[in-house]
């Protein structure tokens, strides 16, 4: 393609982009294929021959959009969001046009520097106390995981690294927490049968007193407590776990205290949702996804340390075709986490917060938190619907109970969820909340305003009622 050619379908891919988002409400949130509908439409094997960008692009309209599910349509309520903006779409152009390698500071010195920047930023923006150091990590997942090495390694003096992991160490969460941690324990070698799982309160909320038995248990046990995985937006429910005492047995014993606020952090940009970072001067370290409520488009993911000489031991590796002579003076953030190879996604963020402000940003998490709130007081007022758990942020997790039997229900809210989700304007998940199924609507897209809010109640109740007729209880 000459620049010419590059210039035109630039233009009109911008253009396609702004209609998409602009008609976005017009498709069905979710696509509506079956498995391999789409790979049966496309070719077994490569093109042998170039093809023009006008065929390429004509397939993608007509092959790989109808399998497209849509995350910024305004009836995403399902999981978590991952929300963008034009802004952080705007940026994404510019850092694949630039396609710079951020490995080390010389490999673009822009890329450290402003990632450094914005990261400090990000701290101040949310109230994380000062000392704590950020970098960006693809996801919350590889965040945790460089959370459970990093421990690995200070539990172990650094002697994992040398001679692999000799003791088992033990590691503490609820059962509420992401799914992202097992998988790390599994890959950081603590071993699956060393998680603990601590029970929670009423509100699905970890209860430090179990946590503090636990620990004590192992001890006396000869196991080696390490590590303690605090959630600030639990994905089932959103439950905040409480970081104080928390923070207090981890001290106490030495373990490290990890809080995983992938969704839920973005809240503390407002000063009236600070309390769920309480306690966070006891953590070693701290992620969060700009790229879930932030309007910051995938992937971007903010993961503080407390102590990032732990952090770079526990990575930094110095090939000699790597070295150079800034070395001593620079950051190198291929040493703050698992891949050499780093993307430039600072500067979405930057465009992101220059561009809405801090009180635009905040403002955005409001409403979202009023809409989700507005939802949850209907659902309490309607006879036959119960709310599951509290709603700190922008979850509501509700079901239909007509008081038929336990299993009964369960069925019933499968078969309601599968209604409202038939309808193709909204999109909703479920979980399992203490054994019931619950439906889980998340307000948390860019372009969902209250009469969103308003149709989704309204397909939930239309929904309801259907299906509290057909599985009429026997
Ligand atoms: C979404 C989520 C994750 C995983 O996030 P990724 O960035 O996709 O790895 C982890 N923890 C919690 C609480 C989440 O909500």
């Amino acid at each position: 393609m000459d620049n010419s050619q590059f210039r035109r379908y630039g233009h009109e891919f911008v253009d396609w982009i702004a209609d998409y988002l602009e008609t976005i409400e017009k498709r069905p949130v979710r696509a509506v294929v079956s498995p391999g509908e789409i790979a049966a439409r496309l070719p077994a094997e490569p093109p042998e021959k170039a093809e023009r960008m006008e065929e390429i692009f004509n397939d993608f309209n007509k092959i790989i959009m109808p399998g497209m599910t849509h995350w910024q349509h305004p009836g995403w309520h399902a999981y978590f969001p991952a929300n963008n903006s034009p802004e952080s779409i705007l940026a994404e152009l510019l850092t694949a046009g630039i396609g710079a390698q951020g490995m080390s500071w010389v490999t673009s010195p822009a890329a450290t520097e402003l990632e450094d920047r914005v990261m400090e930023w990000l701290r101040k923006m949310i109230g994380l106390p000062e000392g704590f150091s950020g970098v960006i990590q693809d996801t919350a997942s590889t965040a945790t995981l460089c959370a459970l090495l990093s421990a690995r390694e200070r539990a172990t003096g650094f002697e994992a690294n040398e001679k692999g992991l000799r003791r088992p160490l033990t590691v503490y969460a609820t059962s509420e927490t992401h799914s992202s941690l097992e998988k790390g324990i599994k890959i950081a070698g603590y071993g699956r049968e060393n998680l603990r799982l601590v029970p929670v309160d009423s509100g699905f909320a970890m209860n430090p007193e179990a946590l503090q038995g636990a620990i004590l248990r192992d001890k006396a046990a000869g196991f080696q407590p390490a590590f303690v995985a605090a959630t600030l937006g639990t994905t089932s429910s959103s439950a905040i776990d409480p970081l104080k005492p928390i923070g207090e047995i981890a001290s106490r014993h030495g373990l490290w205290l990890h809080a995983d606020g992938a969704y839920g952090g973005t809240a503390a940009l407002c000063p009236e949702n600070r309390w769920i970072l309480d306690g966070a001067e006891k953590l070693d370290s701290f992620v969060f996804n700009p790229h879930k409520w932030m309007l910051t488009n995938f992937d971007c993911s903010a993961y503080f340390v407390k102590d990032p000489g732990t952090l770079i031991r526990t990575f930094e590796i110095h090939p000699e075709y790597l070295k150079t002579g800034v070395d001593p003076y620079v950051k190198n953030y291929r040493d703050w986490g698992i891949q050499l190879g780093r993307r430039f996604r600072a500067l979405k963020l930057w465009f992101v917060i220059r561009s809405y402000g801090v009180e635009g940003l905040r403002a955005f998490v409001r409403e979202h938190q009023r809409l989700a709130r507005l939802f949850r007081g209907w659902a309490m007022e309607e006879p036959d619907f119960e709310v599951l758990a509290p709603s700190p942020l922008g979850l509501v997790c509700f079901r239909l109970n007509d008081g038929r039997g336990e299993e009964a229900l369960n069925r019933l809210n499968r078969a309601l969820l599968d209604d409202i989700n038939a309808s193709g304007r909204v999109f909703l998940t479920h979980t399992v909340l203490g054994g019931r199924f619950a439906l889980r609507m998340v307000v948390g897209s860019r372009l969902t305003q209250e009469r969103h809010v308003r149709l989704a109640w309204d397909i939930v109740r239309a929904s309801g009622r259907r299906v509290k007729a057909e599985f009429s209880p026997a």
